[in-house]
């Protein structure tokens, strides 16, 4: 059973997924669901001895296509609606422990082709409106699986954030006439201070207003709004700037820092030529043993704290040795 429920109070949908309280929950290596089935052993997620690169339903999907049966009914003062949309895990690699920065540059390449396969064939469904693509890695982030994976949760409605920055683009757009990204890159490539990796067509950097410690955003040089924009240059631009970024991230404490990766692509339904496509990684960690909790002020207020600039941050980052 699981639904949609509306928050009337922050005007936001919530998913409710019971369902998924019985998931994997951190299995030993030999049990691990993502490595391939080896012959005689226990089949795991992926009948198969060896793959490169594989994506599958999420077996505890948030949101499923049929959506299941709803557990409650809604109201006037409750909206509620059925959890419609597709959920599913990636596995980078048959290695239980390759990192992306690790992996070859070939490798983060055929991964970007699998995403921008994935957002167009899950974005073309008539119920898809947003085809989020994202990663959890590391204990700290609450990861339940440890072999290298990321998700994708395909949306039946554009969630709160990117339609947040959808309405700011917006805005920009209509105010200045230019893009809020192309602006943004502009001004960076100006000040240079928070750049912390470029490339022709990629530029990487903690941004002026940073939320996480080490919060790093990769910009495709050029105004593209989506995976599917890109030409083959800018892909292998982009899996070089990805494991340069991921290099120096597991190079910073000397252990793979826990992060959340996201992509901010535009909505496959309707015409949003004012976004800007990009990456966002939020680590967790403050110093190699202090995380960063969201606690009263981030959780309760909505507003980030952060103790070291985003300038320092920056240039410590430019600092580690890859
Ligand atoms: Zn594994
Ligand atoms: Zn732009
Ligand atoms: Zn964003």
């Amino acid at each position: 059973m699981s639904e949609l429920r509306w928050n009337p109070q922050l005007q936001q949908w919530v998913i409710v997924a019971t369902h998924r309280q019985d998931r994997t929950y951190k299995p030993p290596a030999e049990f691990c669901p993502l490595c391939p089935t080896k012959p005689g052993a226990f089949p795991t997620e992926i009948p198969a001895e060896d793959y490169e690169i594989v994506v599958f339903e999420n077996k505890f999907p948030s949101l499923k296509t049929p959506p299941p049966e709803m557990a409650v009914e809604g109201s006037d003062l409750y909206p509620v609606k059925p959890a419609e949309g597709i959920c599913e895990v990636i596995c980078y690699s048959p290695n239980h422990t390759l990192t992306l920065g690790e992996a070859p540059v070939e490798h983060i390449y055929n991964l970007i082709q699998v995403w921008t396969d994935r957002y167009q064939e899950l974005g073309s469904k008539p119920e898809i409106n947003y085809v989020f693509i994202f990663e959890n890695r590391g204990e700290a982030v609450g990861v339940t699986l440890h072999h290298p994976h990321g998700q994708i949760y395909a949306f039946p409605f554009i969630p709160p954030t990117p339609e947040k920055e959808l309405a700011a683009a917006k805005q920009h757009h209509e105010k200045h006439g230019r893009c809020l990204y192309c602006d943004i890159l502009k001004q960076e490539r100006e000040d240079r201070k928070r750049i912390v990796c470029e490339n022709a067509n990629f530029t990487a950097m903690v941004p002026f207003y940073a939320r996480y410690p080490y919060e790093v955003h990769i910009l495709a040089n050029r105004h593209v709004g989506a995976l599917t924009d890109l030409t083959e240059q800018e892909q292998w631009d982009l899996a070089e700037i990805l494991k340069e970024l991921i290099t120096r991230y597991d190079n910073l404490f000397g252990f793979q820092l826990p992060y959340i990766m996201v992509l901010h692509q535009k909505p496959t339904k309707g015409d949003y030529p004012e976004y800007h496509f990009h990456f966002e990684f939020y680590p967790f960690n403050r110093t190699e043993t202090k995380l960063k909790y969201l606690a009263g002020v981030e959780s309760g207020a909505g507003t980030f704290i952060t103790d070291m600039s985003p300038e320092d941050q920056a240039e410590r980052l430019r600092g580690v040795k890859i």
